[in-house]
């Protein structure tokens, strides 16, 4: 990548800002000192996809938690459960109408996948989307509510939410033998973050198409398109976000996303935005 590819990126990426309702905390240099620090060290051995040009032929689906891994909590919700039974109504909606995409799933039942196991099927199968399904919660908040998505980034520290979607990290006992870089070495946070730069603006994109059908299709709150130190999503090769459907910690949004017509109406938005996105770049 040249130094005026960077340039180029950042304005691209300002343009994003204004267009998608989108809260950021990152600066410019950093595009730039990554790419820099690319050349410098020479760090090109892994592909990445020309995500503006390449066809979307794979995408991963990611029911986020699983097995003993139980998500957060509502009075009677399981984030686990509606993460599983929105992504599999997702891959239905991707299957009937856009049968040519080929699906792969991180789970399809109740059963517990490390994030680095995510990140290697995901990787492994050469995914050129990734699409990670989850539920919020606020502790002893009850009126926070509205569906959010995520790309990877922001500042040093993460935030809570963060911490608590990396938090099944800790009970992947193998999680530094799988991963081939270990995300947490200096080295490997390079290579990860260089992943998710040059695939910020797609990701971007993905993200915004997703939230504003949330807001269209179901006419319901949604928040904001943000970024966070989601490992995730710093872990995969190829644009990804991430979508938080609403606050089970919300009575009256926990109600609707354990209903079967929220969790269709959620899968469906949630299509209806991947379609936008995969249309706008046609
Ligand atoms: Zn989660």
């Amino acid at each position: 990548m040249t130094k005026f590819e960077c340039i180029q990126q950042n304005s691209i990426f300002n343009k994003n800002l204004s267009k998608y309702n989108i809260s950021f905390n990152v600066q410019s240099y950093t595009t730039f000192g990554l790419c820099i620090l690319l050349l410098i060290t020479g760090i090109t051995s892994f592909k990445l996809h020309n995500s503006k040009t390449e066809k979307i032929k794979t995408i991963i689906l990611d029911a986020g938690h699983g097995g003993e891994d139980l998500g957060c909590m509502g009075k009677h919700a399981i984030e686990k459960d509606i993460s599983l039974q929105v992504t599999l109504k997702l891959g239905a909606y991707i299957k009937a109408y856009l049968p040519d995409i080929h699906i792969i799933y991180t789970r399809e039942s109740d059963i517990f996948v490390s994030l680095s196991d995510r990140t290697k099927i995901a990787n492994d199968s050469f995914g050129d989307l990734f699409l990670s399904i989850h539920c919020n919660a606020v502790r002893k908040q009850t009126k926070i509510k509205g569906a959010e998505t995520y790309v990877y980034g922001g500042t040093e520290e993460s935030s809570e939410l963060a911490r608590r979607e990396n938090k099944m990290i800790y009970l992947d006992k193998g999680q530094s033998e799988l991963f081939a870089l270990d995300p947490e070495t200096p080295a490997g946070n390079i290579k990860f973050q260089a992943y998710q730069q040059a695939y910020l603006q797609e990701s971007i994109k993905l993200a915004g198409h997703i939230l504003q059908q949330i807001g269209g299709h179901t006419k319901r709150p949604v928040r904001q398109v943000k970024q966070d130190q989601f490992i995730v999503l710093k872990t995969t090769n190829m644009p990804s976000t991430l979508v938080e459907m609403g606050f089970v910690s919300n009575p009256e949004e926990e109600l609707y996303l354990l209903s079967e017509h929220g969790q269709d109406e959620m899968a469906k938005s949630i299509f209806l935005g991947l379609k936008a996105y995969l249309e706008e770049k046609d």
